[in-house]
């Protein structure tokens, strides 16, 4: 069963920059890069969980979600071989790399790969924040945040993370007539108390990487940060609001990688055993206006899919 997202990792030409907007806005302490250079933070106690790799252009590498322990990674993977899904067995450059004790991996329908993993390395007491900052990040049993990604077809992927991977829905966000007539139609998924760990949203013809959401345990953090978006020509995506579903205060900037990083205060915690799932016509309360810019481009890492692939 996985039991968080674990880390993520992105391949960029502009893979420096994150060590200055990845500390000094963001928050998070820079890590030792990885082997082939990738800048890599840490937003925990947890020895890194942000990697993004050198590459010619902006690509989703990875999702690394976490599972119990060696017991419940074994069993995962003869599930997932039953299922008919090819699993790869991570090699030891590949476990030193991620930090891991042990890990599989596989892609989804449109090759969006994700990673299995158990025993990623942690140092007690090692996490320092890269900026002025009254608390930390909101982690722990709840894993790093969540993403957000774009599928082109919401039955099949939601078939996939759910009855084969054991994702459980929270709710829908669901705007206009419904199914393939929506011009919104995004569903959100637990795999612990955090509202959402994963989340997909449908994009005819695409297949991408919206967003990462960092969650902050002060609103001073969150508020600072907008602050310090001018002096790090950073421009914000959507507007400061609060979603109506995980009740997350939070505002969506850019990165230097093309992905979205959402940074939030205060999101709802789920309990498993009451929480019925909604479907809400609008996604926030107020706030979340998107910027002339996020309107006219594709939204986060998205690309165009083959047209044999759709
Ligand atoms: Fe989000």
């Amino acid at each position: 069963m996985i039991q968080e997202l674990s880390y993520i990792g992105i391949g960029s030409p502009h893979a420096e920059d994150w060590r200055r907007y990845g500390t000094e806005l963001l928050g998070a302490m820079l890590a030792p890069d990885g082997p082939d250079g990738a800048v890599r933070l840490a937003v925990d106690d947890v020895d890194y969980r942000i990697a993004v790799h050198p590459a010619s252009e902006d690509e989703f590498r990875y999702a690394g979600w976490g599972v119990a322990n060696e017991t419940d990674l074994h069993a995962f993977a003869s599930h997932l071989e039953s299922r008919g899904v090819t699993v790869h067995h991570g090699d030891a450059e590949l476990l030193r790399e991620r930090q891991v004790a042990g890990l599989v991996w596989f892609e989804d329908p449109w090759g969006l790969r994700h990673e299995l993993s158990w025993g990623k390395a942690a140092t007690p007491l090692s996490f320092r924040a890269g900026r002025t900052m009254r608390g930390g990040f909101v982690t722990g049993e709840q894993g790093l945040g969540h993403v957000v990604f774009q599928v082109p077809d919401i039955a099949r992927a939601d078939h996939f993370y759910v009855d084969v991977l054991g994702f459980r829905l929270s709710d829908r966000v669901t705007v206009g007539a419904g199914g393939a007539d929506s011009t919104v139609d995004v569903r959100f998924y637990h795999v612990n108390g955090r509202h959402h760990s994963l989340a997909l949203a449908e994009l005819p013809g695409h297949v991408g990487f919206n967003h990462l959401m960092l969650e902050v345990e002060h609103m001073d953090d969150l508020g600072r940060l907008i602050d310090l978006l001018d002096e790090h020509d950073v421009e914000i995506v959507q507007s400061l609001g609060r979603h109506t579903n995980d009740l997350m205060t939070s505002v969506y900037i850019g990165s230097p990688s093309g992905l979205q990083i959402e940074y939030g205060f205060g999101g709802l915690a789920v309990d498993d055993l009451s929480w019925v799932a909604r479907t809400y016509t609008r996604p926030s309360y107020w706030g979340h206006k998107r910027s002339a810019a996020a309107q006219a481009a594709l939204p986060g890492i998205v690309k165009p899919l083959a047209a044999e692939a759709r």
